[in-house]
């Protein structure tokens, strides 16, 4: 457990090896289902990261913050960016911020009930995503998509709802440029 305060210089591939963290790190072999061309996805490198995440190891109350920082590679399957699995929290109604430091990227989000969101983070812009509200992080750049986070540290993730329903709409690239588009295989919740 923390008990002093802690200063801590954040870096793309992780947090410094002097204070008690948790790291994954989410290859193409992990996300199988996650994009819509599966078939694309199976015919690439599995052993590929496409992001990694490093949370400082705080104790899972609700007095606690899990802060630390997500990765998302640069590259797509089929013409869809790389992007984080995506959840809710499973303490549904906690809320998150997230701050980039490098890299342009999207935070889609939505609710249970149909509304959605995408705004476009570059280096110094922060989104606060409200309770209830599921997201993740989709890569449109060519360097790496890095942003700071903080939560309530028992939120916990409920990844399974996003791997069975995915998220209503897609970021992907038409014709050269980002779009967001209707995701055909969304099911409702
Ligand atoms: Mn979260």
């Amino acid at each position: 457990m923390l008990t002093h305060p802690i200063t801590v210089t954040f870096d793309v591939f992780g947090l410094p090896d002097d204070v008690p963290k948790l790291a994954e790190k989410r290859a193409v072999s992990a996300m199988k289902g996650m994009f819509l061309d599966e078939t694309a996805r199976s015919a690439m490198d599995q052993s590929a990261i496409i992001y990694e995440f490093h949370t400082l190891q705080t104790p899972a109350l609700p007095t606690e913050l899990a802060f630390g920082i997500s990765t998302c590679y640069p590259g797509r399957v089929g013409g869809e960016y790389f992007m984080t699995k995506g959840h809710y929290h499973e303490v549904f109604g906690c809320a998150e911020v997230y701050i980039c430091r490098q890299g342009r990227g999207v935070i889609l989000m939505e609710t249970p009930d149909g509304q959605w969101s995408a705004p476009v983070l570059a280096p110094g812009q922060a989104v606060y995503v409200p309770g209830g509200w599921a997201h993740r992080s989709v890569n449109i750049g060519k360097e790496p998509f890095v942003t700071c986070f903080v939560f309530r540290a028992d939120a916990g993730h409920d990844y399974r709802t996003i791997e069975q329903n995915g998220f209503r709409k897609l970021v992907a690239e038409r014709d050269g440029a980002m779009a967001i588009i209707d995701n055909p295989r969304w099911r409702h919740l």
